[in-house]
Formats: C-alpha cells, structure tokens, sequence
C-alpha cells in the first residue's frame, strides 16, 4: 500500500491535547482531600510507646507545669518587699532549698535562705539573686539593689496551666511533646491505629525478588522498595503486596489481598490506557476507576480507584513519576487517612541556580538539591528515566502551571524532602 504513511513525531507532540480534560494538580489535590476519610479505630498507649502516633484526642494537662513557683537559678532567695537600693546584706537561714528538697520552714523577711535550680521557693521568698552577683560568709549574704521583683523565679503554671489542652487531636506525637506530655502528668494517650498502606509492583519486565537474575529484557522492581519506605517514613506500617505479573487475574487477587490487609493501597505500573496496562483496566471493570489526567510532569496519569472499598492510588510506573505523585498525592492524602489531616509540604522560596522556560499548562517538577552558594540546582538530565536524579536530589523544585522562564538568581519554591515527611 503506497499511501500508508508512518505516523511523524511533530515538535508539539507532548503539548497538551485539544479538547482533553487535564485536571490542574491544586484541583487533584482539593478533589483528593474531599473524598477521604480518615481512621476510626483507636488505641491507648504509654506516652514513652506513641512517638510517631497521631493523637485521637485531645491531651488535657494534669498537672500545672511547673507546678510550683520555683528558682530559675542557683543563688539566694528573699522576700523582695524588704531589700532596696545599694549594697544589701541579709542574714541567711540555717538550711537550704533544693530541687526534690524543700525547705519546710518560712524564711522570714529582711532574710535569705540559699537555693538552688528547680527548688520550690520556700514560704516567704518570691526573689532570687544569681549566687556570681552575691558574695557570702556562710553566715551573710551581700548584692547589689535594687532587684527586680521576681527575679529569676518561674511561676506555678507559667508554661502550661492544668487543666488546659495540651495537644490536639490530629497532632503527630515528635520527642518534644513526649516531654511535655510527661511533664504535664499524662501517662497514657489514645491514638489511631497505624495507617496500612500496601504496595504492589506490576509489570511482566519487573523482577520482583532483589536477588534474582535479571535478564537483559527485564529490570529490578525499584518502586516498591521506594514505597514501602516511603510509607514507613510517613507513620504507616507498610505492607507488601509484593510484584504482580500484567495478568488481570493474579492483579485482581492481589488487590483482593491488599483489600484484606491494608487500609490503602498504592500500585505503581499499568496506571495509563496502554494495551498492557492491566491496573487500569482492572479498576475499571471492578474498582470504579476514576483516571486522572493530572496536568504535571513528570507523572501525568493517577488513577484513583476504590477496591473492596479499600481506596487505591494507580501511580505511574516509572519511578521518579512515581515518586512525585507518591509524595504530592498519596503523601497528604495518606496523612489525612492517618488522622493527622491534611499534610501541606512546607516549601522553602530559594534563588535558582539554573536557567529554564516552560510553557503553560503543566505543573513540573524538578530534581533538585540546594548547592554550596545557596541557590537550588538541577539535575542535569530532566529525563524521566534518571533514577539517579531522585538520589543525587535533596527535594523537588516546583514550577507553577503557568509559563514561565527562570533565570539564575530568581526565587523560585523548593520543596525538601523532609517537607514530604522523608
Ligand atoms: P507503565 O506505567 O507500566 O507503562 O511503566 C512505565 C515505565 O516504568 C516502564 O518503563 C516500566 O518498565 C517502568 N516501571 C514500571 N514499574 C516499575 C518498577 N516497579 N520499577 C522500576 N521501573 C518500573
Ligand atoms: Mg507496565
């Protein structure tokens, strides 16, 4: 047939589509954030077992802290109503007041009594001087008026008065509010129940085992190894669902599996509308698949299914694709399911070390790392296959759905891994 004619790549190939709904990610993410519910179950737990636990209600303090005025400092304690101005010289008690001991006796004003950090002040003392500002025999004590009053003491409940809420419930439990928690007299705290997330890999080129020869057509399961510590990172007990051959039946009882085991579940491969791409298909038939067309790069498909009513993130399969839905969608959204609401990554405004143009119509994502001279960098390949770029990078520079063009030096927004939680 002479008039068969092969299909020509145009320079526009990649442009958006005419007439193609394209869902802009801030609608993604709105949508997303509306139709997820988070966790019921709770448990109780010792404070010293919760760190990394989402609180399931608020944490009411038991206890004023601190619970008692006491001193800031080592030095001398009095009465400020009876010092002045110029040299003071007061005789001191007998005994003195430290933390854990008490002086049980009332220090009597125009006297001083010694005293140490943490010790409650003694009945009749309401001032502290620093011992470097006083000068003493043992018998007498000498500084500098005027003092303030109140001087170097803290007051009953100054930080947290009891009976006041302490944390929130939603709050992810980090080292300092065991501290605070522990201070305040509380012992136990209710909490959700870890979020489980599975991950399962599809892809009949996929080697599931790490161990395992790989021949020269296929290659080693990358994403899901990402994932599951992706989700270990972010609080949840992952759950692997291990590598799935393109087989609509052993896929289908997998997700029967993770439906079983997890309370989410995230697929990576066969997300798309490609011949091969089983996931999707899949989710149509049985999973009332929602595929969106999300208007960002790299990672273009999401599909958004529910399985057994379990729900399930279809990521793209290629791995830094799917990397950036996972921390962009699932992070947030796995927050909220978690308890802890919705997760906005914090992102820093940093000056580009690069130059670049895009057009209007795609949110992008770039690997990027912050260099020695502060400004952000860019990998340099923005090849969607450079998994290398995903490790070389500290974070992801993101660049607005409108165009754009950077120059070296303008701000531009990066988003570290640690403000996805990693
Ligand atoms: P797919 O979405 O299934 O069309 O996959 C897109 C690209 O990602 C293909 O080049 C796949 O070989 C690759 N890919 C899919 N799953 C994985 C995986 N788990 N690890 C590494 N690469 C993958
Ligand atoms: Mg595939």
């Amino acid at each position: 047939m002479n008039d068969l004619i092969p299909p020509r790549l145009r320079d526009d190939c990649f442009a958006m589509p005419q007439g193609v709904e394209w869902v802009p990610v801030d609608e993604a993410l709105d949508r997303l954030r509306a139709a997820l519910v988070p966790l019921t179950q709770t448990e109780t737990l010792p404070v010293a077992k919760a760190s990394g636990r989402v609180l399931a209600a608020d944490c009411i303090a038991r206890r004023s802290n601190p619970p008692r005025a006491n001193s800031a400092v080592d030095g001398y304690g009095f009465a400020h109503g009876a010092t002045g101005s110029g040299v003071q010289r007061l005789p001191l008690v007998a005994d003195r007041a430290a933390a854990g001991q008490p002086f049980a006796g009332t220090v009597p004003a125009g006297h001083a009594i010694r005293i140490l950090t943490g010790a409650i002040l003694p009945e009749g003392v309401d001032t502290v001087v620093l011992e470097e500002d006083c000068a003493t025999d043992g018998a007498m004590v000498a500084f500098d008026g005027p003092v303030k009053p109140r001087a170097n003491t803290r007051k009953a409940g100054e930080d947290v008065a009891e009976g006041t809420v302490a944390l929130t419930t939603g709050h992810r439990l980090r080292p300092p509010d065991l501290a605070l928690l522990s201070a305040l007299g509380i012992a136990e705290v209710r909490v959700y129940r870890p979020l489980r997330v599975g991950v399962l890999s599809t892809g009949d080129e996929i080697v599931g085992r790490p161990a395992e020869a790989a021949r020269p057509h296929q290659i080693y399961d990358a994403n899901r190894p990402m994932l599951l510590s992706m989700a270990a990172a972010w609080g949840a007990v992952p759950v692997d669902l291990g590598h799935i051959r393109d087989d609509p039946a052993l896929i289908s009882a997998a997700l029967d599996r993770g439906a079983e085991a997890a309370d989410v579940i995230l697929t990576s491969g066969g997300a798309s509308a490609g011949d091969e791409d089983h996931v999707s298909a899949l989710l149509r038939e049985k999973g009332q698949l929602t595929s969106w067309r999300i208007a960002m790069k790299p990672g273009r498909p999401l599909a958004l299914a529910l399985w057994s009513g379990v729900p399930v993130f279809g990521l793209p399969g290629n791995p830094v694709a799917a990397f950036v839905c996972a921390a962009i969608f699932a992070g947030p959204a796995l927050s909220l399911m978690s308890g802890a609401g919705w997760a906005e990554p914090l992102a820093m405004t940093l000056p580009a070390g690069f130059a670049k143009s895009k057009k209007a119509g795609r949110r992008e994502y770039l690997r990027a790392r912050i260099g020695a001279d502060g400004r952000v960098e860019t990998f340099a390949s923005e090849g969607s296959g450079r998994i290398s770029g995903l490790s070389w990078a500290t974070g992801l520079v993101e660049l607005p759905d409108a165009a754009m063009t950077i120059q070296p030096g303008d701000p531009v927004r990066f988003l570290p891994y640690q403000a996805f939680g990693l």
